[in-house]
């Protein structure tokens, strides 16, 4: 037996989704294909099926930041990835971590700004979290908001207004995707950096909604910063990459209308 080093580790702060599309089971499952390794803080529980969200219970702040200490404190942490927060409690307590030095300054962060589950159902209150995203943007190497979610924290409309106000409030770079604006054609993706489009790419549209795709997206890119990767070869793995987990995504049921799991084992 050949006992090795851990891989690089990415901190993910994520809330658990029973259904295994999104959430924590997301993370894990993509940043284990990024080729480094999940720890996760739990931020909260949700009862949720492929299709809905029926409810949530987020963690307790104090207990949330006890789980991220003895991860800090034990393992290489490379990169720092969150999703669905639940609570400003929680938010407070992850930018209470970033100003304390309990994570290092300059460990790539990838904050994916959750408000809303795609199929809908709250995932805490969306307009006092968007304030409260506020607090986290300055420490983000980047930020992965959907359309609704980057025009709920930035309060424009044009997305690419809204992209340069995030890069103004401190975020290092802003990835936008047009997916949720046109119900056809290619997706087109800007990468903000300093008020001005550094990347663009062009993904083509698959038919059906995904359910975990946004956390899947966030977390692969947060594994590649781990892994050493540039900010725009990282987006651009993960491009690759996720294309791949969405066309070989997997039905839950027989509803034609219901939301896709992506496979992140391809
Ligand atoms: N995090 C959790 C725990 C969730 O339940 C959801 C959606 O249901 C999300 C994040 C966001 O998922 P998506 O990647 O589909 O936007």
């Amino acid at each position: 037996m050949q006992i090795h080093s851990i891989r690089p580790t990415v901190l993910c702060f994520s809330g658990l989704d029973p259904s295994g599309g999104a959430g924590i089971q997301a993370d894990i499952e993509s940043i284990g294909a990024s080729g480094a390794h999940a720890a996760v803080a739990c931020t909260a529980l949700t009862v949720q099926s492929s299709q809905k969200v029926f409810g949530f219970e987020a963690v307790d702040s104090a207990l949330l930041a006890a789980q991220a200490k003895a991860v800090l404190d034990d393992f290489p942490v490379r990169a720092i990835k969150s999703g669905m927060m639940g609570t400003v409690d929680n938010i407070h307590a992850l930018a209470h971590l970033f100003e304390s030095g309990a994570i290092a300054t300059g460990t790539p962060y990838v904050l994916d700004p959750v408000l809303v589950a795609n199929a809908g159902g709250a995932l805490g209150d969306p307009k006092t979290l968007a304030k409260a995203f506020d607090k986290l943007l300055p420490y983000a190497a980047l930020i992965t908001p959907n359309t609704h979610e980057i025009r709920a924290l930035s309060g424009c409309q044009d997305l690419h207004d809204a992209a340069k106000s995030l890069n103004r409030r401190g975020a290092k770079a802003v990835l936008v995707k047009t997916s949720h604006d046109f119900q056809s054609g290619d997706i087109e993706q800007f990468l903000y950096i300093d008020e001005q489009i550094t990347h663009t790419s062009v993904v083509p549209r698959l038919a059906g909604e995904f359910h975990g795709s946004g956390c899947s997206l966030a977390s692969h890119i947060a594994g590649r910063l781990a892994m050493g990767d540039d900010l725009i070869s990282a987006i651009t793995a993960t491009d690759a990459w996720i294309h791949q987990a969405l066309i070989h995504a997997d039905r839950p049921h027989s509803d034609p209308e219901a939301q896709l799991i992506p496979n992140r084992f391809i």
